[in-house]
């Protein structure tokens, strides 16, 4: 049974929200409904485009937030491990002061998923370089720089859960 999982990879989602996404896998509908909703691959492979995209966004959007030093793909986010996205601020040393270097880190998953998710992801970790936690405030933060934020963080839910189910499918999962 599929439930568990659409439990898992939806929570908080309301329940027949759940069962009609149990029903668009039961009837080998998922695959479809990212291909006709979400056509457009995401253009952005490398570590410096990734930069100048999120960059581009702090600079539009976030005008007090602090600078990025770095911003790259990591291969060691993986769906296995749960996270996709990560922000850190490492303190160094430097000319005697102690400095905070502001990092995002972007999972290289995104670089095969349509451009919307990627988006998603950026703007998520973006936000949280003022909101450390899930609430109002962040999500209000996210909506300021993607207005379609919600549904594509839905999706994108959606989308990791078509593809670990096509897996289960084919036993690479147990
Ligand atoms: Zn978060």
């Amino acid at each position: 049974m599929s439930l568990p999982l659409i439990q898992q990879y939806l929570p908080g989602y309301p329940a027949h929200v759940q069962a009609q996404v149990a029903q668009l896998h039961a009837q080998g509908q998922l695959g479809q409904y990212f291909r006709q909703r979400y056509p457009q691959p995401n253009t952005i492979q490398s570590d410096k485009a990734l930069y100048d995209f999120c960059n581009g966004l702090r600079q539009r959007y976030l005008k007090n937030a602090p600078l990025l030093d770095k911003v790259y793909f990591d291969s060691q986010l993986t769906i296995e491990r749960q996270t996709l996205g990560l922000n850190t601020a490492i303190s160094r040393v430097q000319g005697g002061k102690l400095k905070a270097k502001k990092e995002i880190r972007i999972s290289s998953f995104f670089k095969t998923t349509p451009a919307e998710f990627l988006t998603m992801i950026v703007v998520h970790e973006l936000a949280h370089l003022k909101e450390r936690d899930h609430d109002k405030a962040f999500y209000q933060l996210c909506l300021h720089m993607e207005p379609d934020y919600m549904q594509y963080e839905f999706d994108c839910r959606l989308y990791l859960l078509s593809l670990i189910l096509n897996k289960t499918q084919v036993g690479l999962l147990t």
